[in-house]
């Protein structure tokens, strides 16, 4: 009788181990019974009409969201003479804003110049052509990911005083697009080629809550005749025009990249400091 009873015992005990060992086996397939149970009764209710609605309005937020640029605290504008000044008139007018115009060309010209604003802790704003834009698209990512600015210089390097409106139109929007397409952003700043515009161009770039500008301080860097591959003549250049509010013109040229870290320093010394061209209000007055 003791050996029968130990053999119910165990023959028990192995009966339990087993409805305990096919328990989390069962489980996740109760789980799974239950779901479709309660999607049943929540089909039932009337839950699920408010669920859709529900769900397709939080998608649309995040969107919004994103497309937002980093705001940073508008302390300046721009005046007619296109020079920057803040808005507090008791802030420092000792600012300079750093530009650079007819890129991208090369990468190298690119990466010396976002290399030399970032070792001055200084931002500029790229002015691109379109046409430029077209054969080396990857460059506008590079200056769009290193923090500067692009700006928009017209699809070509035209002179745009007598172009009829709606090539202008084509002219600003083509490279609107082109930019927003590669960084999802599309410029707030426009400069004529030349600095040459009209009053519809003007017009047009206000319409389209933009900034137009052309410059206070030529580098005359593009002069061919004199100053070709000569650095220090474009240092001389601009300090020999610096002001308050100096709004810089450079381009993306060998001896422009040459000179920029030598010049920075020498503005620095002087006193002055660099503009975030994102702190610049796009309304000019
Ligand atoms: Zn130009």
């Amino acid at each position: 009788m003791t050996n029968k009873a130990s053999v119910l015992l165990i023959s028990m005990m192995i009966f339990l181990t087993a409805c305990s060992e096919s328990q989390p086996a069962k489980s996740p397939v109760s789980t799974t019974s239950a779901t479709p149970t309660m999607a049943a009764t929540t089909a039932a209710s009337p839950t699920p009409t408010a669920a859709p609605t529900q769900t397709p309005a939080p998608t649309p937020t995040p969107e919004p969201t994103k497309a937002v640029p980093l705001e940073v605290k508008k302390d300046y504008h721009m005046n007619k003479n296109y020079d920057i000044v803040p808005n507090d008139p008791n802030g420092n007018k000792k600012i300079i804003l750093l530009t650079f115009d007819d890129g991208p060309k090369e990468q190298e010209m690119n990466q010396s110049l976002i290399d030399i604003l970032k070792k001055h802790n200084a931002k500029a704003i790229f002015f691109f052509n379109g046409y430029r834009i077209k054969q080396k698209p990857e460059l506008v990512k590079l200056v769009h990911e290193s923090g500067n600015i692009i700006g928009n210089h017209a699809w070509d390097h035209d002179n745009m005083k007598d172009m009829p409106n709606a090539k202008i139109d084509q002219q600003v929007d083509d490279v609107q697009k082109a930019i927003k397409d590669l960084t999802g952003q599309a410029p707030q700043f426009f400069r004529p080629p030349f600095g040459s515009g009209n009053d519809y161009l003007k017009a047009k770039i206000k319409a389209n809550h933009m900034l137009y500008m052309t410059w206070s301080n030529g580098s005359l860097d593009w002069e061919m005749t004199n100053n070709k591959n000569d650095p220090n003549k474009v240092i001389e250049n601009v300090m020999k025009q610096l002001h308050g509010g100096s709004n810089i013109l450079m381009h993306e040229l060998p001896w422009t990249v040459k000179a920029l870290d030598t010049l920075l320093t020498q503005l620095e010394e002087k006193g002055y400091s660099f503009v975030d061209p994102n702190a610049i209000e796009l309304e000019m007055r």
